[in-house]
């Protein structure tokens, strides 16, 4: 099958990483990947964007052809509390990292310090950020930080399971889907149809 433009986004991802590494400034280019796919899903009501332009989703799909087991991911993975307790965790550790770049707004030393997993304080001492405010740069090293975490969350499950395991519970696709059943539920008193299809984040774990 012809590939098309879209099918080579997972560049775009990699490209993200190497930016990020040369400097940490460009790590606020990771917000485009948690405002798009809300805007895909809150405009057109499904989840285009995980089906179709995921950089990440493409890049684990493309790495797991060699690097995954291939095994079914555990059923408590897809549970709704796991999926949506780790939602609620992801966002109260996005809020202490805003939390963070606030109090060097406010006039606190910045942290040249990337936090992987939430509790490994990589050094990254050799960013050059005198060129910004203090708390740009501040929200730069967090926000890298969880783009790291969850990059290393969804390599492991990747490793582990199929693929695209991370689908199942990653917190941009468990909000989209979230969007997307709302608005259809309002449209037609359920999610069926087109729906079922443009809902699954799970289908992307059986890829
Ligand atoms: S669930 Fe997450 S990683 Fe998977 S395709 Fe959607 S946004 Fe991308």
């Amino acid at each position: 099958m012809k590939k098309k433009w879209c099918d080579y986004l997972w560049i775009g991802e990699l490209l993200y990483w190497v930016l990020g590494l040369c400097n940490i400034l460009f790590a606020w280019l990771g917000m485009l990947f948690f405002t798009i796919p809300l805007l895909v899903a809150l405009i057109g009501g499904n989840k285009a964007y995980c089906s179709r332009y995921c950089g990440r989703g493409q890049l684990l799909g493309l790495l797991g052809k060699r690097l995954s087991r291939n095994a079914p991911p555990p059923r408590f993975l897809r549970s709704r509390w796991f999926r949506y307790g780790f939602l609620a965790f992801f966002m109260i550790m996005f809020g202490l990292m805003l939390r963070g770049t606030y109090m060097v707004f406010t006039g606190a030393p910045l942290r040249q310090t990337v936090t992987l997993l939430w509790v490994f304080k990589l050094p990254w001492q050799w960013a050059r950020v005198d060129m910004v405010a203090p708390w740009i740069a501040q929200f730069a090293f967090g926000f890298y930080g969880v783009m790291m975490t969850s990059t290393v969350l969804g390599l492991v499950t990747m490793a582990l399971f199929r693929p695209r395991s991370w689908c199942v519970y990653c917190p941009m696709g468990t909000m989209t889907q979230g969007i997307c059943m709302l608005k259809q539920k309002k449209e037609d008193g359920g999610c069926g149809g087109e729906g079922q299809e443009n809902c699954g984040a799970v289908e992307n774990s059986r890829q």
